[in-house]
């Protein structure tokens, strides 16, 4: 391995992967469009909201449209519980509105911990020489992905440390690798039927390469927004510590053609958690202003133990409290968009999240190279990027969400129905596009327990499927008996059947 997959970058390696005049194109007057005294002066401007106008922001987002800036503010200030209560009651609404009763699961399959950024949050950081590196081959990314499909995924998200050696050809390749994996299970073969992936800011031609091998959503974690505190965490010798690089990147996803972009923050990082909530709030304005489309989803990782790393070792002041409100914030300010609780939270976190409304979990997850397929499923902190909270297998958790009346969704139509980008962002604000989110739940979980499930969680989730067929009976009475037919294919063996 060359020494930049240990000690970092140089400044010539930095200029051939930065290309500077692909920020400067969505900046004006040189600054990027993040603006951190404008959004402090109006986290200070809306300290003191009244009862009267809390109610109407949240009368808003209920009717399903994207906060201002002084609006999310606003609703960051409250901490009366009864308007608490309120905002958690139009968080479920809302997400009921947009995603019906699902939630969707994904599992990520951690491909190369090679990095030559020194994030001094994460255990892949070039500068951790205790952690063991691996980068998968084609082949055992095919291993992997097969491992994943036994294991009852249909929905991965790619994820890769920066590396010269998993650029975008590497990610193309990859994604045809786990795209070619195929599994007999108990009804005939399975599949994994979309790959989202989480990857390092790229040029617009490699978003292209990217593109083309088929993902489905893009995510990049901006970390912090906060410019000074995203500098203390991020070396300005390395890539990562280019804020501009980073913070652009959709902007270059969307000229490149993928039209379907996840946005985060690592919570815990920046002690001032709501100027990170605002912030990207201002983000997904951005991005609809840009070209009229927000992100699909916000994720809201949270900093957890990660071999060498002092910053992550330490206790952060950040408490599961102040999780919970940046979710409910969020859930209300970019109503359309899907909110990520990974399993780094607790299962008793992430019930709270689910009554306010996340739309996506992961399950069964291993964040450790090939993990998967490894015969040792404990968790090791110098083999992973950092520690698991929830480490419930993917059957556990859709028992644990069915005996909530919740069912689980594995379904990837929007993006093979080319219902992506500004065509499904309408759909979803209207609600259209919840109908083919309950709908598909429904066939996706009937394979999913025809195929994978014991005979006891298929008792517990039997309830949750007749509860589900008979809203969409009533609901949708006229399209109930095209419902039922593919239903019934499903039922008599056939696979992958979706609206
Ligand atoms: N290397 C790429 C990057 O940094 O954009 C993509 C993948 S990185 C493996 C995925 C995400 O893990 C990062 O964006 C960061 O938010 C998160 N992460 C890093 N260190 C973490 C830690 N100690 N605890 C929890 N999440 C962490
Ligand atoms: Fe590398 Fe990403 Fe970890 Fe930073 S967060 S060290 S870029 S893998």
């Amino acid at each position: 391995m060359s020494d930049i997959a240990t000690h970092g970058g140089s400044a010539d390696m930095l200029s051939k992967m930065i290309k500077r005049d692909e920020i400067d194109r969505y900046c004006k007057d040189g600054r990027d469009f993040i603006d951190d005294d404008a959004i402090r002066a109006e986290i200070a401007d809306n300290a003191k909201p009244d009862k009267a106008r809390v109610r109407d922001i949240i009368q808003k987002s209920l009717a399903i449209q994207t906060l201002s800036g002084p609006e999310v503010a606003a609703l960051l200030a409250v901490d009366d519980p009864d308007l608490i209560a309120e905002m958690a009651d139009a968080g479920w609404k809302v997400k009921h509105k947009v995603y019906d009763n699902r939630v969707v699961t994904f599992a990520p399959m951690y491909i190369s911990s090679y990095c030559v950024n020194r994030c001094r949050y994460c255990g892949f950081s070039a500068d951790n020489v205790r952690e063991k590196r691996r980068c998968l081959t084609m082949d055992e990314i095919k291993t992997e992905a097969e491992a994943m499909i036994r294991g009852g995924h249909k929905r991965v998200m790619a994820v890769y440390g920066e590396h010269p050696m998993t650029g975008a050809r590497f990610i193309a390749d990859s994604l045809a690798s786990i795209y070619s994996a195929r599994v007999k299970m108990r009804r005939g073969e399975c599949t994994v039927r979309r790959i989202n992936v989480n990857a390092a800011p790229m040029s617009i031609d490699d978003l292209k390469i990217v593109h083309d091998a088929g993902i489905g959503t893009f995510q990049v974690f901006q970390e912090t927004y906060d410019h000074k505190v995203y500098a203390a965490m991020h070396p300005a010798d390395t890539v990562k510590g280019d804020y501009g690089w980073r913070v652009t990147c959709m902007h270059r996803a969307f000229d490149a053609g993928i039209d379907d972009v996840g946005l985060g923050v690592l919570f815990g990082l920046n002690p001032d958690w709501k100027f990170d909530v605002a912030a990207m709030c201002a983000h997904a304005r951005e991005l609809e202003r840009f070209v009229n489309i927000g992100p699909h989803t916000f994720s809201v990782p949270r900093m957890h133990a990660a071999s060498g790393s002092d910053v992550a070792n330490a206790k952060s002041a950040f408490t599961d409290d102040d999780f919970f409100k940046a979710v409910l914030v969020l859930r209300l300010a970019v109503p359309y968009t899907g909110l990520i609780v990974t399993a780094r939270e607790s299962k008793e976190l992430r019930d709270r999240c689910l009554r306010i409304g996340l739309t996506q979990m992961d399950a069964g997850t291993r964040i450790d190279i090939g993990g998967y397929s490894a015969a040792n499923k404990e968790q090791k902190i110098d083999e992973q990027q950092f520690m698991l909270g929830d480490t419930r297998s993917l059957e556990e958790m859709i028992v644990d969400l069915a005996k909530q009346g919740v069912i689980t969704s594995f379904c990837t139509a929007g993006y093979r129905c080319g219902r992506t980008g500004g065509c499904i962002l309408d759909a979803l604000k209207t609600g259209r596009e919840g109908t083919f989110c309950k709908i598909n739940a429904v066939l996706t979980y009937r394979e999913w327990l025809d195929d994978f499930a014991s005979p006891e969680s298929i008792k517990a989730c039997e309830p949750v499927i007749e509860a589900e067929l008979a809203a969409i009976k009533e609901m949708y009475p006229k399209f109930f008996p095209t419902v039922m037919e593919r239903y019934n294919r499903i039922c008599a063996g056939e696979r992958d059947l979706y609206f």
